[in-house]
């Protein structure tokens, strides 16, 4: 799967970086995914900073 941020809603809080930064990154005042395909084994981390995110800017994609 993939995960996608939507720079127009993150606030740039950094807590999906600080959850989950295999996948995660911040890009100057917003985050942004720095994978093409989350990996297995971040998956639960990428769950948790999606469930943490506090403007829901995170969404996934299937591949
Ligand atoms: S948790 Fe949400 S608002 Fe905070 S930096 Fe990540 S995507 Fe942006």
């Amino acid at each position: 799967m993939k995960a996608v941020v939507d720079r127009e809603t993150c606030t740039g809080c950094t807590l999906c970086t600080e959850t989950c930064p295999d996948v995660f990154e911040m890009d100057g005042d917003v985050a942004s995914v720095k994978v093409a395909v989350v990996p297995d084994s971040a998956a639960d981390a990428r769950r948790e900073a999606m469930a943490a995110c506090p403007v829901e800017a995170i969404s996934i994609e299937a591949d």
